[in-house]
């Protein structure tokens, strides 16, 4: 794609009524240093990097003369509603692709904005380099989610109980507009508002569905079949989002904000990372249920636009929330079905899921490495002899597979299915304390694995081992680092 020289922005958000954002300026770094550009993704986007590097030095020098914008939000934050906004991020603008497509530029740790609260609105170089390398790996596992542009040491310390290296992030996304921009309109805002919000969130994001008869209706059915999509997926590789409040929800079914995300080693539906996450809520196994709380908050929000009548409004409410249960299903089974070789799903199949799992929590076993093990002979045998229950298991499933064509046709749709490389938690760590001391070696290539997750090479061995129990039971994430 064509760079351009310089970077031009549209702001079609700001055409929305003033309330639901506010200008600010990003705080001047006193000692700007890029410390990672995503050379690739900016070119595939026609933008030259080193537009990025001169928008920090205007930014700096104080001659940069384009808009910034926070955005305004509420959410409901581990079940309880309270009012948010951007806190750190500032948005640059809205860039078009060549093929029309539009994407936000967002600047994250950037200063404090009026959303801010307490917080000091800056980021540390660890959790943005973290960001940075499990956005990408998402996007490579081919999962929809927000991408990394670039990552710059600000000179700064920031303080999280001990001193650290300050950062930013440039962050790319079809949209930042979440359910809590949604319960933000109609908590705070009056119903010509939330009309507008709802009309230009389908004309940027699904503009196809503005000539249905009921576009809102619409809307409802259309988040809840991406969220659906986007939250299987999560299951498919072992992601825990970590903190998955209404105002993390974007309504572009992209995966974003990277805070105390995690992969599962070992299986178990209750494992969870987040240190503020006590009573598990967002959980590996919970993260359907949660999804469905959340997308009943976001019909709720559509009530006084949905229908004139209010019993209307809600029974439509609830028809469409009502679809979840068997949407989830279907969805769910279907992508679990292709990691043990299944192109198609049926109900019938459902045990084969459900019973592979069981076992894997009952013998603790690895979650992305035994799906990995049943796409090859030597790791059916190796799963097959640890005892007879899972030799009962993999004689059943040998069975079904079989009936449908045997392995040669099951192999390459497991193979596409179970990725091979995720980013292990003890791996991240250790390359992330590595990057921030100054030696980038493993976090470079860590980068490189990530980036090609479904193909294995000799080198791929030092990546694949799950931690020790001692680093799995006591590794925490943080939120808002
Ligand atoms: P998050 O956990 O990232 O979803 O953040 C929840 C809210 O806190 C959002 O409104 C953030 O913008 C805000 N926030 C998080 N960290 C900071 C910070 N360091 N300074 C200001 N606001 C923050
Ligand atoms: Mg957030």
């Amino acid at each position: 794609m064509k760079t351009q020289n310089t970077l031009s922005f549209e702001y079609s958000y700001l055409n929305l009524p003033e309330k639901f954002y506010s200008f600010e300026y990003p705080q001047v770094f006193k000692y700007p240093e890029f410390v990672k550009i995503n050379d690739k993704l900016c070119r595939n986007i026609g933008i030259d990097p080193e537009n990025l590097v001169k928008l920090i030095d205007e930014i700096k020098s104080g001659s940069y003369n384009k808009k910034f914008f926070s955005q305004a939000y509420s959410g409901h934050q581990f079940g309880h509603f309270t009012n948010l906004g951007d806190g750190r991020a500032l948005i640059l603008g809205e860039h078009i692709i060549e093929n029309g497509d539009r994407f936000d530029i967002q600047l994250k740790g950037s200063g404090r904005t009026v959303y801010a609260r307490n917080g000091d609105g800056k980021a540390t170089l660890k959790a943005m380099l973290r960001e940075y390398l499990i956005s990408e790996a998402m996007y490579n596992l081919g999962i929809p989610t927000s991408r990394s542009l670039a990552v710059l040491k600000t000179g700064e310390k920031v303080y999280r109980e001990q001193e650290n290296e300050g950062a930013a992030i440039f962050r790319l996304m079809k949209s930042h507009i979440r359910i809590g921009t949604f319960e933000y309109a109609a908590n705070f805002c009056t119903k010509n508002d939330l009309k507008e919000l709802a009309y230009y969130t389908i004309k940027r994001l699904y503009p196809e569905l503005i000539n249905e008869d009921n576009p809102i209706q619409s809307l409802l059915n259309k988040i809840i079949k991406i969220q659906v999509n986007l939250v299987s997926d999560w299951m498919r590789v072992g992601f825990i989002h970590g903190v998955m409040n209404t105002d993390n929800v974007a309504l572009s079914g992209e995966t974003f904000d990277y805070g105390p995300c995690a992969f599962m080693n070992y299986y178990n539906p209750a494992t969870v990372y987040s240190s503020i996450d006590h009573f598990g809520r967002y959980a590996y196994g919970n993260q359907p249920r949660i999804i469905k709380w959340n997308l009943a908050r976001f019909a709720e929000t559509l009530l006084p636009i949905l229908h004139d009548d209010e019993n209307m409004a809600i029974q439509m409410a609830q028809n469409e929330i009502n679809e979840f249960d068997k949407l989830w299903e279907t969805e769910y089974y279907k992508k679990m079905l292709n990691k043990i070789g299944f192109e198609t799903a049926s109900p019938g199949l459902y045990f084969l899921i459900d019973d592979i799992l069981k076992l894997m929590q009952k013998n603790y076993l690895d979650f992305t490495n035994t799906f990995f093990m049943l796409s090859n002979q030597e790791g059916r045998e190796i799963i097959s002899n640890k005892n007879d229950e899972l030799k009962q298991w993999v004689k059943t499933w040998e069975k079904f597979i079989d009936d449908r064509g045997g392995f040669e046709n099951s192999i390459p749709i497991m193979q596409k299915n179970n990725p091979i490389v995720i980013p292990r938690n003890h791996i991240v760590e250790r390359a992330l304390d590595e990057a921030i001391a100054g030696n980038t070696y493993l976090f470079e290539n860590l980068l490189k694995k990530i980036s090609n997750p479904y193909s294995y090479d000799i080198e791929t061995d030092e990546y694949m081992n799950p931690p020790d129990f001692a680093f799995e039971t006591s590794y925490q994430t943080f939120c808002g680092t």
